[in-house]
């Protein structure tokens, strides 16, 4: 059942052996975030249907890698697909997620660019023989598939996450079980139904979601499952690495961050702020690029934060598909509580509200809107310095001179992004080659794009998406010696 009303949501349920299975049983709620109401009711699938899923991935992967032209041809449908319904792709993605609809046709867009992407490392992807030939044998290295691979993707960017992964998987000629978030499948069902009229091989896409744990442990456990590819939060990255150890999987994780955002006082404050606040409330804070710490060199913070305030006190928070939002509602009532403790927590050591702040709204009924919010003042011991706020909180705090600032930035167990704005390009080489993240932008907000590798270091996990690094995840390579008579 969808009330969802979509000609992309005609067909539900899992999907393997290349058709949709409407399954009866337990089911799951998805709702709109902008009002708590209930938009599509869906199987609330478990390990016995994960293991159908990876049983129809292994006949397709037992049938032999699709050529490298048809991969191409593969990966280009898919990102017309993308084109072709951008529209209504976005429709879903704002009922389910809650993003304003402007932010969804961008998330669309950015999809396609990665299937589009992915099409120029499919050649490199060729067999080659090596010029040298040592040890009397001529030598050939070959790309092959690593397998299965198991996609499990975050609620935040229902298509972009998946299109990150399965672009790889599609260019690397690997079969996937793909595990859509419970709160945001309806994205990756509608793309299932365009991806059914591709009429791919049986078994090259498959997708399962329902009881995560339950599914997680079977996708981990299976022997043909040689690739786990999950966006999300550490710790169930490091349940999953964990639940992979014993089998030896290849896993690519890209987990929490706790970015931080760096203003020198010789930055172009105006440039910084607008920066600032176009990368903080995307998704209303919800994704792992967003900012969480904002360091002000202390000469400058109260020009930068008047400038920030300015900026933030004009955006309008709403509902995503209403004309005119800037920020839409937060995923959940857990995800509105979080922030709700940031705040609160900030301001009893001392913090200043400059705009917004708690506010009684979130409730069951009227959707989990938080105003957008910016402290000063706040701390490094503050929660919202600690952890991901995930949520549309500007927490400024200052530093004096290039090494605390240093110091500060890099003060965490996370790197996945950071932020560093000033006028002097070799104090910005200097930062970024001190801090530990895998993006920092110099005197720029810019999440991550298509053509290039991102990803984390330290506690925000491993491997990278994007460019032909994100494809060689999901390659193993192989070398054939092979003797010279
Ligand atoms: P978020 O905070 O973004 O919801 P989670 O890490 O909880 O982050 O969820 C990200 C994805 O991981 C979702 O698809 C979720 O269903 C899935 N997930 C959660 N727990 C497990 C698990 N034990 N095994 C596999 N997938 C899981």
């Amino acid at each position: 059942m969808t009330p969802l009303d979509s000609p992309l949501l005609a067909l539900t349920g899992g999907y393997w052996d290349g058709k949709f299975h409407a399954l009866t049983g337990a089911t799951i709620t998805v709702r709109d975030p902008a009002s708590y109401e209930a938009i599509a009711t869906l199987p609330r699938m478990g390990a016995e249907h994960a293991t159908l899923a990876v049983a129809a991935a292994v006949r397709a992967l037992a049938a032999g890698p699709p050529d490298l032209e048809r991969r191409k041809r593969a990966l280009i449908a898919v990102a017309d697909a993308h084109d072709a319904n951008c529209d209504e792709l976005a429709r879903i993605i704002t009922a389910e997620n809650g993003k304003p609809l402007a932010e969804a046709i961008g998330e669309v867009r950015y999809a396609a660019g990665f299937y589009r992407d992915a099409v120029r490392h499919v050649d490199g992807l060729a067999p080659r023989t090596l010029a040298e030939e040592p040890r009397g044998c001529t030598w050939r290295v070959h790309a092959r598939p690593a397998g299965v691979a198991a996609l499990i993707t975050p609620f935040n960017f229902p298509l972009a996450m998946l299109a990150k992964k399965l672009s790889a998987a599609i260019a690397a000629g690997c079969p996937v079980v793909v595990k859509p978030a419970e709160k945001t499948p309806l994205s990756a069902i509608a793309l299932f139904g365009l991806l059914h009229r591709l009429e791919l091989p049986p078994g090259t896409l498959n997708l399962v979601y329902g009881d995560a744990p339950a599914i997680g442990r079977v996708l981990c456990e299976h022997p043909a499952v040689r690739v786990i590819s999950f966006t999300g939060s550490t710790a169930v990255g490091q349940w999953l690495a964990a639940a992979c150890a014993p089998h030896m999987k290849r896993l690519s994780l890209e987990l929490g961050g706790n970015a931080p955002f760096v203003v020198f006082a010789d930055a172009d404050l105006d440039h910084a702020a607008e920066q600032l606040v176009a990368n903080k409330f995307r998704c209303s804070g919800q994704t792992c690029v967003c900012t969480n710490r904002v360091l002000v060199e202390a000469s400058v913070a109260e020009a930068f934060v008047a400038r920030v305030a300015k900026r933030v006190a004009a955006l309008t928070l709403g509902a995503g598909a209403a004309v005119g939002t800037d920020v839409g509602p937060l995923i959940d009532r857990a995800a509105f509580d979080k922030v709700s403790r940031h705040v609160s927590d900030a301001v009893e050591r001392g913090a200043r509200v400059v705009v917004g702040g708690v506010t009684a709204s979130g409730g069951d009924g009227v959707g989990a809107f938080f105003p957008p919010t910016v402290l000063s003042g706040v701390t490094a011991e503050a929660l919202a310095s600690q952890e991901e706020t995930f949520g549309p909180l500007i927490a400024v705090g200052t530093f004096s001179g290039e090494a605390e600032g240093i110091a500060r930035a890099d003060d965490t167990a996370y790197g996945l992004a950071a932020y560093v704005f000033s006028a002097d390009l070799a104090r910005l080489e200097r930062v970024a080659q001190a801090l530990h993240f895998g993006h920092v932008g110099l005197n720029t907000a810019t999440g991550p794009t298509p053509e290039a590798p991102f990803g984390g270091m330290r506690m925000s996990g491993v491997g990278r998406e994007g460019g032909e690094q994100g494809v060689h995840e999901y390659v193993e390579w192989q070398t054939t010696p092979i003797g010279l008579p």
